[in-house]
């Protein structure tokens, strides 16, 4: 392609929402024939609602949200979000806004979150984060977990001094047309793959939902760097779709970044191509734009 034929590329997609960061990220965009798609926030609305709670202790709800609360509302993460709007609606004073003081706040990328409030240590997030900081998790918390991923919510678990005291069931919608756009990207040759930080169960039934054949679960940010690395090492010209911090090493690695506009400004940073609008279809507009202004024309 001339240099005036990407410089119009380039245009085309900004009209439309795709910010393309130079000529470069044009050209890889009509080479991919593989996907790796990041689950929340990307194949998902990403913005997950509480649905389900389950105390293992006498403690009131309010209570345990309170000390769940104060943690995670130092936590960026979707899902702290869910979890503090939660604790918000049910909190006695409705009107209050203040939680109590967190200590030690730490975050654990694409695990949880752990701090110490009331004197008490509260640990948030999976079974990994719970295994790397030696908490056992009872058989009715498991039972209580695999019941929420079969039906595709994500199970957190909080642990209390170091003991399960209860789990709160997540659900995140698919985006509206993530069953389509996977189709169609089959039928243009481009495989599709998701990569996720969430648990196996809710991973297969969200990959069940939008028909993608290939899951890795429970994958660390390097790990979805990881396996980008390995599919171009078995031939594949790879693009990585993300909207999290966890997603930039990945989005690095690939031959084509793409992250989602409303994503955190780690992964928008990262990225070669933006899709400003958050909309999953504009991944194969942007495959598109790129074909259309790379195929040579005889
Ligand atoms: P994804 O790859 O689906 O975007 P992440 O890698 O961000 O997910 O997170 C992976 C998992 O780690 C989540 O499904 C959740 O179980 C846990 N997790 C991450 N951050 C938090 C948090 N702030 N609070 C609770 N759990 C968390
Ligand atoms: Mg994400």
């Amino acid at each position: 392609a001339t240099p005036t034929a990407v410089m119009v590329g380039t245009g085309v997609g900004a009209s439309q929402g795709i910010l393309i960061k130079g000529g470069q990220a044009l050209e890889s965009a009509h080479k991919v024939n593989c996907i790796v798609f990041d689950k929340t926030g990307t194949l998902t609305i990403g913005k997950p609602v509480v649905v389900n709670t389950k105390l293992f202790n006498k403690m009131p709800p309010q209570e345990f949200y309170e000390l769940v609360a104060a943690t995670e509302v130092n936590s960026e993460h979707p899902l702290a979000k869910a979890i503090v709007e939660y604790a918000k609606k049910i909190r006695e004073d409705e009107e209050n806004t203040i939680w109590p003081e967190a200590q030690n706040f730490a975050s654990i990328i694409g695990q949880g979150v752990k701090a110490v409030v009331r004197n008490k240590e509260i640990t948030v997030g999976n079974k990994s984060l719970m295994s790397d900081v030696n908490i056992t998790i009872p058989v009715e918390a498991e039972v209580a977990l695999a019941e929420a991923e079969a039906l595709a919510q994500t199970g957190i678990l909080v642990a209390i001094d170091s003991k399960i005291a209860g789990i709160v069931a997540i659900s995140d919608p698919l985006k509206p047309r993530a069953r389509e756009v996977i189709s169609i990207l089959k039928s243009m040759g481009v495989k599709s793959i998701m990569v996720t930080g969430d648990n196996w169960g809710t991973a297969n039934s969200i990959a069940k939902e939008t028909e993608i054949e290939t899951v890795i679960a429970e994958a660390k940010p390097e790990h979805k760097a990881e396996k980008v690395r390995d599919l171009q090492a078995s031939g594949y010209v790879v693009a990585m779709v993300g909207d999290g911090i966890n997603d930039s090493p990945a989005l690095v690695a690939a031959d084509v970044g793409m992250a989602i506009g409303a994503g955190t400004d780690i992964a928008i940073e990262a990225a070669d191509i933006v899709l400003m609008k958050s909309n999953l279809e504009d991944v194969i507009t942007a495959i598109d734009l790129s074909r259309k202004t790379f195929s040579r024309i005889r």
